[in-house]
Order: C-alpha cells, then sequence, then structure tokens
C-alpha cells in the first residue's frame, strides 16, 4: 500500500464520523504520492502523520443570555492544526452545522494555503454550531463575548490569530476583540477583519473574492483567454460572492447568479451588485428581496431545484465561482457545467467541490483551481492586517490591493510550475498540494520532533 493510501486510513480510523476530514486528507494526501516517491525523507520523518494530527484542541461551552433572558448554550472549538511556519492563523466559523469535523477539514487545508501565500502563518480554524440568524445585535454581543472569554487564554499576536468565515463579518470581529481587550487590557492584532477605522486592513473585505478572480484571469492568461466578456456562474451571495462579483465586472466579466441556503437567483442582465449588496450586507436580507427589487431575476427556492443538484450550476456559463460552502458541487454538477461549454471553475469557498466534481474538472481538462489556491487572497491580507498592527501603519487601498494581486499571482506561478515539475502540467490540485505540502514539511524537518 502506499505511503498517501497508509495516511488516509490512517486518518479516517483515528478520526471515525468526520467525513469532511476525511474528505479534505483524500484530496490532499492522495495526490502527494509522486512526492512520497521522491522525497523518501518525509516518510522517514513521519510528516505525514505528524500533519493530520492537530497540534492543540480547544473544545469548550459557550453559556450566554438571550434577549428573553433565557440560557442558551453552544460548543465552541479551536483547531491549532500546525504551526511549522508561524502563528496559528485561520478564521471563526458560526453556522448551527458546525462541528469539529467541519474545522478539521477547514483548519487542515488552511495549513497549505497559508503556505502557499509565502507568508509566515500556521494553520488553525475555530467556531461554533451558533447560529447567528434571526438574532438581535445585543444577542450576537452577548455570544461573541461568552465565547472570547474562554478563547482569549490561547490567542495572541504571536500564538494565534484569529479571523472570520462563515457568519462571521466585521461586527462579530469587533465585539470579539472588545472583549479580548478587556479581558487581557492590550490593545494589539490578535483579530484580523477588524473595522478599517481602528485597526483592520482596507482592502481586507474585498480581498477573498478579488482574489479568487485574480487567480481565474492568471489561469486564462496561460491559456491566451481572458474573462472579458465571459458569462459567469457564482453561488453564495456572503463576502466572497459579493466581490468575486464585484471584481468580474472590473474585468468585463458577466456574473449571472447567487444563491444563498434557501435558494437561487438567475439574473440574466448580469447580477445587480448595488441591489446585491443593499439586500445582503445592509438589510442582511434573503435573496427573495433581490427578486422583489430586480423584477427581471428569476428566483428559485432550494426545494425546486432538481434531486441531489444545486441549480446554480445548471446555468449555462463559461467561468464558474462556487463561493458559498463545501460539497455545493457534485459529480452531476460538474458533468452538468462541462456540458454547458464551461472552461474554468475557480473556487472561492472552501471544498465546495466533492472529489468527484474535481475528478471530472482534471478529466476534461479545463482551469480548475482548488480553494485552498484561489481563495487564499483572504488569510493573505489578513496577514497584511497582521503586519500594519505591528508596525503601527495603516496602508492604503491601492498598496493592499497590489500585494493581493502579486500575492496571487505568485501562488498560481507556483502551482502551474509545481504541477509541471511533476509532470502533471494544468493539474492545480497537484501543483498547489505539493507546493503547499514541501514548505510546510521541510520546516517540521528543520524544527526536530516538536
Ligand atoms: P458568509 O459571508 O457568511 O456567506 C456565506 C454564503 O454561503 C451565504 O450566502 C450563505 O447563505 C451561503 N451558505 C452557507 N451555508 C450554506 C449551505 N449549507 N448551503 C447553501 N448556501 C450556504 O461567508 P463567506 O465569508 O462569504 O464564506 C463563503 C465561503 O468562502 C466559505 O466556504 C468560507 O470558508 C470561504 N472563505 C471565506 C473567506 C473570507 O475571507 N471570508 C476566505 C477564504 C475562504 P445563508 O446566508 O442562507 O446561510
Amino acid at each position: 500500500m502506499s505511503y498517501a493510501q497508509a495516511l488516509l486510513n490512517r486518518a479516517i480510523a483515528m478520526n471515525p464520523a468526520e467525513s469532511e476530514f476525511h474528505q479534505a486528507v483524500e484530496e490532499v494526501m492522495l495526490s502527494l504520492q509522486p512526492l512520497f516517491e521522491r522525497e523518501p525523507k518525509y516518510q522517514k520523518h513521519r510528516i505525514g502523520e505528524r500533519v493530520l494530527e492537530p497540534e492543540r484542541q480547544i473544545i469548550f461551552a459557550v453559556p450566554w443570555i438571550d434577549d428573553k433572558g433565557e440560557m442558551r448554550i453552544n460548543r465552541g472549538f479551536r483547531i491549532q492544526f500546525n504551526s511549522a511556519l508561524g502563528p496559528y492563523k485561520g478564521g471563526f466559523r458560526f453556522h448551527p452545522t458546525v462541528t469539529q469535523g467541519t474545522l478539521k477539514f477547514l483548519g487542515f487545508e488552511q495549513i497549505f494555503k497559508n503556505s502557499l501565500t509565502g507568508l509566515p502563518i500556521g494553520g488553525a480554524k475555530g467556531g461554533c454550531n451558533f447560529d447567528p440568524k434571526g438574532k438581535s445585535d445585543s444577542e450576537i454581543m452577548h455570544f461573541c463575548q461568552s465565547f472570547m472569554t474562554e478563547l482569549f487564554r490561547y490567542l495572541g499576536p504571536h500564538t494565534d490569530v484569529p479571523a472570520g468565515d462563515i457568519g462571521v463579518g466585521a461586527r462579530e470581529i469587533g465585539y470579539m476583540f472588545g472583549q479580548y481587550k478587556r479581558l487581557t487590557t492590550r490593545f494589539e492584532g490578535v483579530l484580523t477583519g477588524k473595522n478599517a477605522k481602528w485597526g483592520g486592513s482596507l482592502g481586507r473585505t474585498e480581498a477573498t473574492g478579488y482574489g479568487a478572480v485574480y487567480m481565474a484571469e492568471n489561469m486564462l492568461n496561460v491559456r491566451k483567454q481572458a474573462l472579458e466578456g465571459m458569462v459567469c456562474t457564482v453561488s453564495g451571495s456572503g463576502n466572497v460572492a459579493i466581490y468575486t462579483v464585484e471584481k468580474l465586472y472590473h474585468y468585463g466579466a458577466k456574473p449571472v447568479t447567487i444563491s444563498d441556503s434557501q435558494g437561487m437567483i438567475h439574473h440574466p442582465a448580469g447580477i445587480n451588485l448595488e441591489v446585491l449588496k443593499q439586500v445582503k450586507e445592509v438589510e442582511r436580507a434573503r435573496l427573495t428581496r433581490y427578486a422583489e427589487l430586480c423584477k427581471d431575476a428569476v428566483y428559485t427556492p432550494a426545494e425546486q431545484y432538481p434531486q441531489g443538484r444545486n441549480a446554480v450550476w445548471s446555468v449555462p456559463c463559461r467561468a464558474a465561482f462556487p463561493c458559498a460552502t463545501q460539497n455545493e458541487l457534485n459529480e452531476e454538477d460538474a458533468k452538468q457545467l462541462l456540458d454547458n461549454g464551461c472552461i474554468l471553475v475557480c473556487e472561492g469557498a472552501n471544498m465546495p467541490s466533492t472529489n468527484k466534481a474535481i475528478a471530472a474538472f482534471l478529466a476534461a481538462g479545463i482551469a480548475y483551481a482548488p480553494g485552498k489556491a484561489a481563495n487564499a487572497g483572504g488569510v493573505a491580507t489578513s496577514q497584511l492586517e497582521m503586519a500594519q498592527n505591528a508596525s503601527m501603519q495603516q496602508w492604503n487601498f491601492e498598496t493592499v490591493d497590489t500585494k493581493i494581486k502579486e500575492i496571487m499571482q505568485n501562488i498560481f506561478t507556483t502551482m502551474h510550475n509545481t504541477a509541471a515539475e511533476f509532470g502533471q502540467p494544468g493539474n492545480y490540485v497537484l501543483g498547489a498540494n505539493i507546493a503547499g505540502f514541501r514548505k510546510v514539511a521541510d520546516a517540521m524537518i528543520e524544527q526536530g520532533s516538536v
């Protein structure tokens, strides 16, 4: 049995019922086998076994009182996965579906994503099965304060610097930062994604979506193509989706879909960005509200999607940007995209495509960028926020955006060259995984058995 397969079997046996973690391990480990064969030192030093084991996992109760005075209880997590390259870095997710397995898959992916950025940051993820939907501002604040009251002792600007993810934006980061400051008496760069008026980085809000589009343009450039004039499908309607739509317009493309967990919008004239921001960023409303405001857009509720499918991927497009959540694009969706003439899939979300969908994209030879490369603009800009905090400076938007563009281009070049080096040009799953892993693995060997 290959070392990669043995590692996958070990991960499944040691972490039962964590199917999303198994899926991420399968995607990463099986693509590393050519590296393991070329470099026996990784097996000799047991790097595979070590990188699969989080360095520390903190699980804690989050009690809070709702507006009716009732006691509520949630389960909080922080998975400090790997610190070979720097302080732990990775967001918090607040969503009712969050489990330890979800956060382990996200933390595991984060190790290699952060490595790919070329910046000195380790990998982590955290969150809670708390549902921010329908909660008042006061309930969100009390929850965030309770969450930080337990977690603050494990964080610090040189230890672990969390950020946002699904359900955690500038409002939640603000409340958590306030509580950290109160408990420690320190105003320091312990969280990223802060409001730019008091310690945040300009460009952080836009970074993940913009970065995904920069990645797409890089992939198309080597194929002598461009986004200009392309009809694009986008899923999700949160932070990543909104700024993917915005940047697609900057490049002259036409995004025609958005979605949320209840349904999707198809707007053949092109998504109205102003209305989208009003509905999602200001009103925090559902996409039915978008359909009320844009009469020529069609809303399809999720109950009417074809069985086992995500209807977003049935809308004909040249380029697709999954920007909602994990496993939102399966093998059938992938085949439909390919049948409709899609030539590029660029993942704003983490692990949105199932492993069978990825196999279909690779077999078809389209331009496919996995999330750990395509959505790395967000964490890269978080590191730029750390750098600004440490030097007590604030850079302007153009400076940050220029750096994001450069970082995305470097990530593209790294995965492109690595895929070619291992004899599989254009296989960016292999390219991104090997390049990301190799750097972490070498640092682990040099730092000894810690
Ligand atoms: P967000 O602002 O909370 O938006 C998430 C979007 O995805 C919402 O439209 C949400 O719809 C939808 N969604 C969530 N769960 C869903 C489900 N089970 N089925 C269908 N739709 C679902 O979060 P985000 O920051 O944009 O994150 C989106 C993805 O990007 C995630 O995979 C995240 O890990 C990844 N990512 C984010 C960043 C970042 O900087 N924010 C960086 C790298 C990667 P509802 O509102 O109906 O739930």
